[in-house]
């Protein structure tokens, strides 16, 4: 909205100068220094509490006599403005409450007066919970424990500090702090910040942590309950120094699988420390509350149903939190639209520290899994969405986490451990216990590797959502890569690696592109499964190096031609198969198809019902270069099920509408189609090509194994064609309009 007219603008102005002196502060003009919470919650049968905030702040501008902080479903009592109480003289006006805000005046100041400013804020209250199904954030009143969580999931701002203390709602404003929870004798209060005493009273106990490390008001907590506690030292490998692991529970049939579950903590601070540097806080501090899972400093509280879940899931949900002392607690998200840098990051680290607890297979698999699923399911759940800006209704979405965590792991993969490391590195030091935003991580990490392509990559794939699809080939016997979008041309390195004689892209998966993937050593005449390429393959007299990888592309083919009869490829998938030359192999590939009609149908790009069905054909190229080709398959009867071909080579497959007629598959039964026979075959190298039609057809061979495309000259019925080399040659006919194709083998 950059163009407004003169008379609102001068509306506005006049508006603006009458009013400049009642409005609160906006949260970006506070500074808070420091937080004192003193809080009285000893006599938990009545699940009330009372007691204050002290505030040392700063304002930004001197502009204001009005201040406003957050205070959500709590009866404030007083406030004092340094000693005096605001409805008292100097003090013209009380202070109000607006929704959740208390405002409150400030002394007449005079210009550079606006700093150092004191407020203590008494209330009262009791449970606060997020006003909406989940009822996830906020101060919660259980029978057996009392526990803040400082985030609401859907409340907004997400910034939940005001559900048990007065704080300024703003992930930007960071600030140390000081706790005095008061509680009954029998039960102990837990904080973030490092403890310093108890203080015994007759019927209760006051628990003193402070926190020195500044921090948002969305990472602090408390907890109070008959803690069990099960504790640990953890030994920094890299900084040589101890420090405890602290878990808090309540309930003592929970002690063997908190012991199991935190057994790989150790390993996993050490990896987090190994990469991002230094831990920065207290004590690795867990409290097991009955719901959900949240990051607070020195007191994460972890779902108790994680913590009793002994495998993969219940440590990654534990491994997750600690993985947020380094990105969230201590550089943080500058608004929640960049929540990504929070969620995405952390969600990418829990791979880390579980490949070193359960090895790397796990960790390939954590990452098949997530990456499947935000290939098939986010598209539909969510839509496809870059992960930042994000709306905040969507700030704790798959996207921002799932997919955050995707980007996170190719940022990796594009500088490659070494530089992405101390890159990261280097960049979590240099905004420690401050905020970044997602410009803020492009130009540093830009700077920090003098990679001036860094940008254009990190716009592309962070803003722009151009997710990566590439296909290999190769060009006088170097590998090479083709990008679908032509920004990443010249920019992005693809890893390849030989197995087994075959080349294959991306091995380990360090670029996370709009692939899935399975491979095998494929077992002699047995079926295969590749269940995350949802595809199958089955070959006669394979060996042991009979090496198979199938990929699958979540997104449409390109094709600058297609063969005559073919109206269109399917925009949603298309299979990559790296092998080697199978030669006089028989083999079997079964590609999956299904036809709903409904948005989840796999191919209702194409064809969106049953009667349609007829008019699938299968294309197949040699690769990115070579034209696609019609091949022959057979398809069930059914509405879905696999598409199978006995047409297997390297190379790209792709499902696509077309006349079957018209591209030359019906009604094949030999090597005689439209007036062409080819023989012998297998032959030894020379082969005898019969085409009736000579006149008005061209012909093309690819070889599989090496890299050739001949253009073989018809010029009479039959035509003696010597192949130099042996191999799996594909011929290619065009006449008129049509095309048809042919395997044939040199021995
Ligand atoms: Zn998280």
């Amino acid at each position: 909205m950059k163009s407004i007219s003169k008379a609102v603008a001068i509306i506005c102005f006049a508006l603006g100068v009458l009013s400049i002196h009642a409005q609160g502060v906006q949260t970006d003009e506070i500074d808070v220094k420091h937080y004192e919470i003193s809080l009285n919650i000893d006599n938990i049968s009545v699940k009330h509490h009372f007691g204050y905030t002290r505030i040392d702040f700063d304002l930004k501008t001197n502009e204001h006599n009005i201040v406003e902080f957050s205070l959500q479903n709590q009866v404030v009592d007083s406030v004092f403005v340094g000693n005096t109480q605001v409805n008292t003289p100097p003090y013209k006006t009380n202070f109000t409450i607006d929704g959740n805000k208390v405002r409150f005046p400030l002394p007449d100041y005079t210009a550079g007066m606006y700093e150092n400013y004191v407020a203590i804020v008494y209330y009262h209250g009791s449970s606060t919970v997020e006003n909406n199904y989940m009822a996830w954030g906020g101060l919660h009143y259980d029978n057996d424990i009392i526990y803040a969580m400082s985030v609401a999931f859907n409340d907004y701002p997400h910034s939940y500090g005001r559900s048990w203390f007065v704080c300024n709602e703003d992930f930007a404003d960071k600030a140390t702090y000081d706790f005095y929870i008061s509680v009954d004798k029998d039960r102990e209060a837990f904080c973030s910040g490092a403890f310093v005493d108890k203080e015994e009273n007759e019927n209760f106990d006051t628990y003193h942590y402070k926190l020195t490390q500044s921090v948002a008001p969305y990472v602090v907590s408390m907890t109070i309950g008959k803690f069990f506690t099960y504790e640990k030292t953890i030994h920094s490998d890299t900084y040589d120094y101890d420090i405890p692991l602290v878990v808090k529970y309540i309930y003592p049939s929970d002690s063997a699988k908190i012991a199991k579950n935190f057994s790989g903590i150790e390993k996993a601070f050490n990896t987090l420390e190994k990469h991002f540097g230094k831990f920065r806080f207290n004590r690795v501090g867990y409290t097991v509350t009955p719901k959900g899972s949240m990051e607070h400093v020195d007191n994460i509280c972890v779902a108790r149903s994680a913590v009793l879940d002994t495998s993969i899931n219940g440590v990654s949900n534990i491994v997750h939190e600690l993985g947020h002392s380094w990105f969230g607690n201590l550089a943080t998200c500058l608004t929640a639209e960049d929540m990504w840098l929070n969620e995405g990051f952390t969600t990418y680290t829990t791979s880390l520290t579980l490949q070193e607890i359960y090895g790397k297979e796990k960790e390939k698999d954590y990452w098949h899994q997530k990456h499947q699923y935000v290939l098939q399911h986010l598209p539909l759940e969510e839509g496809v969405l870059a992960v930042t800006p994000i709306d905040s209704s969507m700030t704790y979405s798959s996207t921002v986490y799932e997919k955050g965590a995707m980007v996170a792991k190719t940022i990796q993969g594009y500088f490659g451990d070494s530089v992405f490391f101390a890159a990261a590195k280097a960049m979590l030091d240099s905004f420690a216990f401050k905020n970044y935003s997602s410009q803020m991580v492009r130009d540093f990490l830009s700077e920090y590797t003098n990679d001036e392509n860094f940008k254009t990559f990190f716009d592309c794939l962070v803003f722009g959502d151009k997710q990566i699809d590439y296909n290999m080939y190769c060009e006088d016997g170097i590998y090479k890569f083709k990008f679908n979008h032509s920004q990443y041309d010249n920019i992005l390195n693809i890893p390849h690696t030989t197995m087994y004689g075959v080349e294959v892209s991306d091995y380990d998966q360090r670029i996370m592109s709009l692939t899935t993937n399975n491979d095998a050593i494929v077992e002699s005449d047995k079926t295969i499964n590749f269940p995350n390429a949802f595809g199958k393959i089955k070959i006669e007299n394979a060996d042991d190096t009979t090496f198979v990888r199938l990929i699958l592309h979540w997104t449409g083919a390109n094709g600058e031609k297609l063969p005559y009869g073919v109206e269109k490829l399917s925009q949603n998938h298309y299979w990559t198969l790296q092998t080697k030359d199978l030669k006089d192999k028989k083999a079997e590939l079964s590609l999956y198809f299904e036809l709903n009609g409904s948005a989840n149908s796999f191919d209702n790009s194409l064809v969106n019902n049953l009667l349609g069905k007829d008019s699938i054909v299968l294309l197949y190229r040699k690769d990115i270069n070579c034209e696609w080709i019609p091949i022959e398959f057979t398809i069930p009867n059914n509405n879905k099920g696999y598409i199978k071909t006995s047409f297997v080579a390297a190379g790209d497959y792709v499902m696509a509408k077309g006349d079957k007629q018209m591209v030359g598959l019906i009604d094949k039964t030999n090597n005689e189609i439209n007036g062409i026979k080819i023989y012998p075959n297998p032959s030894k190298s020379v082969v005898n090509i019969e085409v009736e039609d000579f006149n008005n057809t061209t012909l093309t061979a690819y070889s599989l194994s090496g890299n050739q495309k001949i253009n073989i000259p018809l010029k009479a019925k039959t035509t003696a064609y010597k192949f130099e080399a042996k191999g799996t040659y594909i011929l290619c006919f065009t006449f008129g309009n049509k095309t048809y194709s042919k395997k044939i083998l040199v021995e």
